[in-house]
């Protein structure tokens, strides 16, 4: 066959090119796209990894997903095993920043591309990075938390410190702050990472934080819904749910609902279906070897990673409905007190 003769020629290119050519698909074979996800525990995972799959499917290729539960080891064997199974492109969400550069490395050595989705790969030659402005959304947290709290004591409740996306909202959040901590008016008095963003630990650091200042606590920000939802349970367990504001990110129903409650003051919207088309689509790009035009790159400590960049917005109760009603994420019928 025609393809048959292109990978003899092509034995004699140097390495890369030959293995790229050798993971050519036999005559009506549809391409391969690995998907290989840290975790389905937030809300959100379940809807990337349903999109994205329509998203590859209906492009007329195939997907292989994979979940990895938190587990950078399971994570590196399950893209290994993708990779042995011949995909054609992995599309990563790194549990580690850094332990994942592993992967990439391995991916490479095989002729794969790899594009890191939602959140950055360190220390390795990625391909492409597609996500969200994970800066800007702790821009708009702190934003709002400002206009709601001008003055007093602020709580910061971190991601995960593996995550690089936890340090690219932080950095947001505290640009923001910046101003009003050095003009007096704001004093942080608790600042934690919470380790795989578990609500438990947000929980236990919320409480703490209570308890260290006698409930003295005017404003929380906390790196996504489901610490946001940890910190209201210890806030709720003071009687102080809904009289301290606070702040989160993913637009999760539960925090949705506690918006409708007033229990949330706000959250940060990031269309799923959005990121998962445009990865879908580049995926496609990159896997049948076409070029790609980036919009921004980024640094990723080893180069300068062609990225793309989509915009979050903030939701509170005044536009839930021009918003994340709007486009569907949820639904009316699904949140109670809506309708
Ligand atoms: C994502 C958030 C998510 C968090 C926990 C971050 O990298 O950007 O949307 O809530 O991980 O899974």
């Amino acid at each position: 066959s025609v393809w048959l003769a292109a990978c003899q020629e092509d034995s004699q290119l140097p390495e890369k090119s030959v293995f790229k050519e050798d993971e050519m698909p036999q005559d009506g074979e549809p391409l391969k796209i690995g998907f290989a996800m840290d975790t389905l525990k937030e809300e959100r995972w379940l809807k990337d990894r349903e999109l994205f799959e329509q998203a590859i499917e209906s492009r007329g290729l195939e997907v292989d997903i994979a979940a990895a539960n938190g587990d950078d080891a399971l994570q590196i064997a399950q893209a290994e095993e993708m990779i042995q199974e011949g995909i054609d492109l992995l599309v990563i969400v790194p549990h580690n920043a850094e332990a994942t550069a592993a992967i990439v490395h391995k991916a490479h050595g095989a002729g794969i591309k790899v594009i890191a989705y939602d959140r950055l790969v360190k220390n390795a030659e990625i391909d492409l990075y597609v996500s969200f402005d994970n800066e800007k959304v702790g821009e708009l947290q702190a934003e709002k938390m400002l206009e709601l709290v001008p003055e007093g004591n602020y709580v910061y409740i971190g991601g995960a410190p593996t995550d690089n996306n936890a340090h690219l909202l932080k950095k947001g959040v505290f640009d923001v702050l910046q101003p009003a901590i050095e003009r007096g008016d704001i004093n942080i008095i608790y600042d934690e990472w919470t380790e795989d963003w578990a609500p438990e630990q947000a929980f236990a650091h919320m409480s703490q934080a209570l308890e260290i200042n006698g409930n003295q606590i005017d404003a929380v920000i906390a790196a996504n819904d489901a610490t946001a939802g940890g910190a209201i349970e210890a806030l709720a367990q003071q009687g102080l749910a809904g009289s301290v504001p606070v702040a989160g990110q993913d637009a999760e129903l539960a925090a949705v609902q506690r918006i409708v409650d007033g229990t949330q003051s706000m959250t940060v919207y990031k269309p799923i279906q959005q990121l998962s088309e445009r990865v879908a689509a580049l995926a496609v790009e990159l896997a049948e070897g076409n070029e790609i035009e980036p919009t921004v790159s980024i640094n990723n400590g080893k180069s300068e990673v062609p990225s793309v960049l989509l915009e979050p917005t903030a939701v509170d109760i005044g536009n839930l409905e021009s918003t994340i009603l709007a486009d569907n994420f949820h639904s009316e019928e699904e949140i109670d007190g809506m309708e």
